[in-house]
């Protein structure tokens, strides 16, 4: 046939994942954690498949779960975003973010986004039509260059999507550059995608700036986030997007369409479990501990390092170690040192003179300890 996406390959988290199964190394290339969701969380989804909530769940999710992402939400930004109207329940971010897409992208449309870039936007946009507009995150630290976000936006820019906590360079954006976003998207009446999946993984100290927290932004603004990421079950595909009611309704026009509504049982579950706080808000410490622990460890590596400062990833950069490309360079980890990571020139257009691999942090003190005895041998 005539393909949609001529130039997509399979996703790098399948490529890797799979590679790592085949040559039996330890996989810290996809990010998932290795240890199990909370068996009171398990124990809810139970409960609410005895209980016989095992059909369809109304289109837009069920109305307790949307119930307490609204207080989630006033409690941490102090924006309202109605149950009834502003709220849908998806198969996770990646569904969300999909729909987003379909339901406001026009042929020509450009979309604004800024690499580094998780891989499903570009592709998705391309699907509707768009054009992408990458801008560069500026290493060391990943930094927005505005000015230049300004001279690229035109009459044609549609949307901008933004990631914070940033995937995959644990970069995150302040409080000024939200603000500086927000001028943008008024000056120029675009629309914000915000993919805040790792919205509770946050360090140092660091608050996350969610788009809903700022007025104007958030009448702009999808915002979207993940379950998975947050209770450590990524295989449940459970997450949710918020809008102000003229968005979500766009949104729900294409979503009903996409599954019509998603995991019933599950959703109970979530609905009594988000009902107390510490099961997110603990876990910026949580996944802190596990970076300070990685990081210790890799003292008196060769690789050069940065510490994460949100997210469950750690860029290494490998410079000083090979004068590999980064794909071959992680492709040689699995195959020889039995360690898998994640090449990040897959989110940069391919640029190969980034020498970084990602590694997920998400894993037990253990496999982290076996993880950086291979890694401080390179
Ligand atoms: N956005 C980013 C930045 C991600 O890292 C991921 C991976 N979880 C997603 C979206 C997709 O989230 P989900 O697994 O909930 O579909
Ligand atoms: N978000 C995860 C990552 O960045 C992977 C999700 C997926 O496999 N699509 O590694």
């Amino acid at each position: 046939i005539n393909s949609k996406l001529p130039n997509i390959e399979t996703s790098i988290f399948a490529k890797m994942s799979k590679m790592a199964a085949e040559h039996n190394a330890l996989n810290l290339s996809q990010g998932f954690p290795n240890f199990p969701s909370d068996p009171a969380l398990n124990a809810l989804v139970d409960q609410a498949m005895s209980d016989g909530y095992n059909q369809y769940a109304p289109m837009p999710g069920d109305f307790g779960l949307r119930m307490e992402i609204s207080k989630k939400i006033e409690n941490l930004h102090n924006h309202f975003y109605n149950p009834e109207t502003e709220i849908t329940i998806t198969a996770g971010a990646t569904q969300a973010i999909f729909t987003i897409i379909a339901a406001t992208i026009n042929k020509d449309d450009e979309v604004i986004i800024f690499t580094p870039a998780y891989d499903c936007y570009v592709p998705t946009v391309e699907l509707f039509g768009g054009k992408i507009v990458p801008i560069q995150l500026i290493p060391p630290f990943y930094n927005v260059d505005w000015q230049e976000v300004d001279d690229k936006t035109s009459s044609k820019t549609k949307m901008i999507i933004i990631n914070s906590p940033h995937n995959p360079s644990g970069s995150h954006f302040s409080e000024e550059d939200m603000l500086q976003l927000q001028d943008l998207a008024e000056k120029n009446d675009l629309l914000v995608l915000s993919d805040e999946v790792y919205e509770h993984i946050i360090f140092d100290g660091n608050i996350h700036q969610s788009a809903s927290k700022f007025e104007a932004l958030a009448t702009r603004s999808f915002v979207t986030a993940s379950f998975g990421k947050t209770f450590h079950n990524t295989g449940w595909k459970m997450g949710y997007c918020v809008a102000p009611e003229n968005l979500m309704k766009e949104f729900q026009k294409v979503h009903q369409f996409v599954v019509f509504c998603v995991n019933h049982p599950i959703q109970k579950a979530l609905a009594t479990y988000l009902k107390d706080e510490n099961h997110y808000l603990k876990l910026s410490d949580f996944y802190q501990q596990k970076r300070d622990f990685f990081l210790h460890l890799m003292r008196g590596s060769n690789f050069k390092i940065i510490p994460s400062k949100g997210t469950y990833f750690q860029m290494l950069d490998f410079s000083e170690i090979s004068n590999d490309n980064d794909i071959a360079f992680a492709e040689r980890l699995t195959k020889e040192h039995k360690i898998a990571t994640i090449p990040t020139s897959v989110f940069n257009e391919g640029r190969k003179d980034f020498k970084q691999i990602r590694v997920c942090f998400a894993k037990t003190d253990e496999t982290l300890a076996e993880a950086a005895q291979i890694l401080k041998q390179l």
